[in-house]
């Protein structure tokens, strides 16, 4: 069998383009342009890289963007002073704090100092708690971005096993809940750097998510005839980016299966585009 390839570029454009439909309507509608302030702090070449691609996703999509751009050397009390005022600005829709953060400031005090209502990321402990309890506000935007991916290339969910390779919180464990809440209704098995016999639980998986941040980590053997294989890894090897599932040998026994790059990366950014919108819409209305 060769995999159905789940093409994550045209499902992302997609979604970008009903989020800038969204804009154009918020705007018409009350002149409010969704607006995200992103803060990057240091040198980090990648970190600079992903903030400049979110930022043009925005301009694209007619969102407002700003940039604070703040030296390897600011302060927790600095940082905190910079989100405290994106939180007072009735201008700002959206926050996203670039990670990771130098080292010497401390993420989760940051992260938890951003305003729930303009989480765009769902990193707030807030947030979390309500995607927890199956009523979200914002969801985090790479398990969101593999739950529509799902939904559009028509994959059900419901009553299959999904195998969750990877804890983080930023994917493995959102993922987890995201699939199994209700409407999604997947049975769901998280493993973990210390699940023993990895192989035996990726083989009994009906959807595998693997999101480890070890190259091809997923072998062909380890993929169950006929499984989806969600491959979420970003992995740079040499001049090339590699996913955590070995492509080549995976999608000669999966029924489908998403690419590095062009799978799950793409809808990252477009997902963020959507909390965007969702909270400028918010907002908005709470204003009004
Ligand atoms: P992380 O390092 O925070 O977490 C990795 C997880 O993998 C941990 O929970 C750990 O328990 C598990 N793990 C590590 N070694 C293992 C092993 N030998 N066996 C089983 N489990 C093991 O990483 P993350 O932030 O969740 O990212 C994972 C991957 O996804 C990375 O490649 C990252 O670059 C990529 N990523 C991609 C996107 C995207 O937009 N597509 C977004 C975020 C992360």
């Amino acid at each position: 069998m060769t995999a159905k390839v789940i093409d994550g570029k045209q499902i992302a454009e997609q979604t970008r383009a009903e989020a800038a439909a969204g804009a154009l309507e918020l705007k018409a509608r009350t002149g409010v342009v969704p607006h995200l302030a992103a803060v990057l702090v240091g040198d980090d070449p990648a970190s600079a890289v992903y903030v400049r691609n979110k930022q043009i996703a925005c301009e694209k999509a007619g969102f407002k963007s700003t940039l604070h751009r703040l030296p390897a050397t600011t302060t927790q009390s600095e940082l905190l002073t910079l989100v405290h005022s994106l939180n007072a600005n009735p201008a700002v829709h959206g926050i996203l704090v670039q990670l990771p953060l130098p080292k010497g400031l401390d993420t989760t005090l940051i992260l938890d100092a951003v305003s729930p209502a303009k989480d765009v990321d769902g990193f707030h402990p807030e947030n979390v708690g309500l995607l927890q309890q199956g009523r979200p506000r914002f969801l985090p935007c790479t398990p969101a971005g593999v739950m529509r991916m799902l939904k559009v290339s028509g994959l059900e969910t419901s009553g299959k096993h999904a195998v969750v390779v990877g804890r983080s919180d930023i994917v493995g464990k959102p993922m987890a809940a995201l699939l199994s809440q209700k409407g999604a209704d997947a049975t769901v098995t998280l493993c973990h750097s210390r699940t023993q016999d990895i192989g035996a639980f990726c083989r009994a998986a009906d959807i595998l998510v693997a999101a480890i941040g070890i190259p091809q980590f997923v072998k062909g053997d380890m993929v169950k005839p006929g499984a989806v294989v969600i491959d979420v890894g970003i992995n740079r090897v040499g001049d090339k980016l590699v996913g955590d599932v070995d492509y080549g040998p995976a999608s000669q026994i999966a029924s489908a299966i998403t690419p590095v790059p062009g799978g799950v990366g793409p809808m990252t950014i477009a997902m963020l585009l959507q909390n965007t919108l969702a909270a400028a819409v918010a907002l908005s209305a709470a204003g009004s």
